[in-house]
């Protein structure tokens, strides 16, 4: 349905601020006023649009992908929707529907460059609206690109102790292996792993068992130095990334965190006091032909050994290995 528009209807509305009233009457008075009703689409992505459309009552939202998607904006009246169109001739960039019965005033190519062309305030109102509109969607990208490396940090973290994942060894550790290498620096690698810590689950239940896990992180953290790095490499197993060190000194720090560890108490989650557990340790010294697995490798190797022979000890790679 159309109508036609009223000075009424152009008093309050923002582009037309400063602009003669009777300017903008004998331009837009032959433009129609399309009385949408709610969910009525206005505009579809990818439809070519000539036309600038103001909106004089109800309300618009705008979808991105389709217009059953959530919307992403909501223009309310004396906003207005489709000037980029008008201005470089581009088809519209998304769906925009009436969300309740609104009328908008359309306003077509002829009108629009009329007004710019005749009144200075116009195309002034015009460039502070698009500056606005372009401000902000710098905002949504900032907004993007800090979410987009808030994920991209968390991805690489476990939840549930904070320390670095095993994807982040598995993307980190060939790059540090190398860096030392062609430094000739020493680098050693602890694997550790609570030892039976399914008995414990079962004994003290779940939920103890995070605590384990979340206290035995904080205890590593605590007992090395900040430059080594931690992480939970599996379910209650963990890797520590030594740089710097070579085979002997990595024992002594494996053994002196061994030890912090199975003193340390584990504070369960309503303030209890749960028993201590243990960990089992391997040691390894990257060698000139290692790659990350094979050191993982012989670091896990050399935790068996500790485990097999009694557990809550550390073991180091076996000679010339
Ligand atoms: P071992 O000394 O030989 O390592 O014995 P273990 O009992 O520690 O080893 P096993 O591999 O048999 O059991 C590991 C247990 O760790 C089983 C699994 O339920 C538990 N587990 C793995 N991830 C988590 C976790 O995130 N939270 C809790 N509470 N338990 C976990
Ligand atoms: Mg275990
Ligand atoms: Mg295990």
């Amino acid at each position: 349905m159309k109508s036609s528009v009223t000075s009424e209807d152009l008093r309050e509305l923002f582009l037309l601020r400063r602009v003669p009233e009777e300017l903008a009457l004998e331009v837009l008075s032959g433009c129609p006023v399309l009385e949408l009703k709610s969910g009525q689409m206005l505009l579809r992505a990818g439809q070519s649009n000539q036309k600038l459309y103001i909106i004089l009552s109800g309300s618009l939202s705008v979808h991105l992908d389709s217009p059953e998607r959530d919307s992403v904006a909501r223009l309310e009246a004396g906003e207005s929707v489709g000037e980029l169109s008008v201005i470089d001739d581009s088809p519209a960039t998304a769906f925009v529907v009436a969300n309740s019965h609104s009328r908008i005033l359309e306003v077509d190519e002829s009108a629009f460059w009329e007004l710019v062309s005749s009144s200075h305030d116009f195309a002034c109102n015009m460039l502070q609206l698009l500056a606005e509109r372009l401000r902000s969607s710098d905002d949504a990208i900032t907004r993007n690109i800090r979410l987009r490396r808030r994920f991209e940090r968390d991805a690489l973290l476990d939840a549930l102790t904070g320390l670095k994942n095993r994807r982040w060894i598995d993307e980190r550790l060939p790059r540090i292996m190398d860096r030392h290498r062609r430094n000739g620096l020493p680098l050693s690698i602890i694997m550790f792993d609570v030892d039976l810590f399914k008995k414990y689950n079962d004994t003290y239940g779940h939920d103890a068992g995070d605590c384990v896990l979340a206290s035995v992180a904080r205890t590593t953290l605590e007992c090395l130095r900040p430059t080594d790095l931690s992480a939970r490499y599996g379910g209650e197993e963990f890797v520590v990334i030594l740089a710097g060190l070579p085979l002997e000194v990595a024992w002594k720090v494996a053994e002196r965190l061994r030890v912090t560890i199975s003193d340390a108490d584990v504070i369960s989650n309503d303030g209890g006091l749960l028993p201590p557990v243990t960990v089992s340790m391997g040691i390894a010294q990257a060698g000139p032909e290692d790659d990350a697995a094979s050191l993982l490798k012989r670091a896990d190797s050399a935790m068996y050994r500790a485990k097999d022979s009694g557990r809550d000890r550390s073991c180091m790679q076996e000679a010339g290995g």
